[in-house]
């Protein structure tokens, strides 16, 4: 007899995720026989679920909030971009038994400004808001296109300073509060906070962002978010969320478990149509 492979995506929440949706398209476009079914775990009974789903045949992971960082401490190994972000938010059962664990956050936001919003980043001054895991998963990928500079500003200071000083030898990064920020002017500004999760903003200087600058919330929603909003105020030339991201880098996991590179514009254009408003650029 044989058995449909099996994938999951592991998080807490995880009834609004739209990862098991996105897989099933990747599946259909290409040909894939699989299944992706979302489950509910709490960070105790972690470990546990996911040696379960593995010994019961499952063939790959994702997990996201707030279990990345306990992935990255499950993975036998990691691959070097998910070593040096401390996050693992895909796992992959390999030929010998062993669970690999990769993170594609990165890539994937990468993949979205560059390929799919043709937005420059050599030379460009960035500004990252919040020093959590999706922060520490976009830094090294974001240095290695070769930005003028990055700058980190989180609530908490010291998460962002002791950040920057981990990657300093990888580019001009630096840390710092929100209050730092005044008289500074950047081209892209990313929200890697989870304040638009709860509606808020974090508290931004005006004049933040320079003549073209474009702004890019990490979060997504059916509505524009807080700081999409922010950014049309504040004239980016484009106000971004994260979907675009977050289908990119449900592609490089695709890529990773079963080898296909789905066509991932179709995708975020079938979600983005499910969504209003459509159109989140100036
Ligand atoms: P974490 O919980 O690891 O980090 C949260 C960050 O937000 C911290 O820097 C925290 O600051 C800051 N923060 C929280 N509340 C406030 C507040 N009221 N005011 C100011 N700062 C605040 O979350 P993640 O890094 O994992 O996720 C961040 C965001 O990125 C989420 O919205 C998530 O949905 C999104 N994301 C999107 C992806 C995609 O594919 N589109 C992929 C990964 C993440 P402090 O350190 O002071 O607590």
């Amino acid at each position: 007899m044989t058995s449909i492979d099996r994938y999951a995506v592991f998080g807490y929440p995880i009834k609004h995720s739209k990862s098991p949706r996105i897989h099933q398209i990747f599946a259909e476009q290409t040909g894939q026989s699989l299944e992706y079914s979302p489950q509910e775990v709490p960070a105790e009974q972690f470990s546990a679920a996911v040696a379960r789903f593995f010994a019961e045949a499952g063939k790959g992971l994702n997990c996201t909030i707030p279990l990345k960082e306990l992935a990255w401490a499950y993975a036998d190994k990691k691959t070097e971009r998910a070593q040096l972000s401390k996050a693992v938010n895909t796992l992959a059962l390999q030929a010998d038994g062993s669970i690999l664990g990769d993170n594609t956050d990165g890539i994937g936001l990468i993949t979205d400004l560059m390929t799919n919003h043709a937005i420059s980043l050599a030379g460009s001054r960035i500004l990252i808001l919040g020093a959590g895991g999706a922060s520490r998963g976009i830094i090294v990928p974001l240095l290695e296109q070769s930005p003028h500079s990055i700058v980190i500003a989180n609530r908490t200071i010291d998460k962002a300073v002791n950040l920057a000083t981990e990657f300093q030898d990888k580019g001009s990064i630096s840390g710092c509060g929100f209050s730092n920020l005044k008289n500074q002017q950047f081209d892209l500004i990313l929200n890697a906070t989870s304040t638009s999760l709860s509606g808020q903003l974090p508290p931004l200087p005006e004049c933040l962002l320079a003549k073209n600058g474009v702004c890019y919330d990490l979060a997504y929603s059916n509505e524009p978010t807080v700081f999409v909003r922010w950014g049309l105020e504040n004239h980016a030339v484009k106000s971004l969320d994260g979907l675009g991201m977050l289908v990119e880098q449900a592609a490089e996991a695709f890529f990773i478990w079963r080898g296909v590179r789905p066509e991932t514009r179709p995708v975020i254009e079938l979600l983005d149509s499910e969504r209003k408003p459509t159109q989140f650029t100036t």
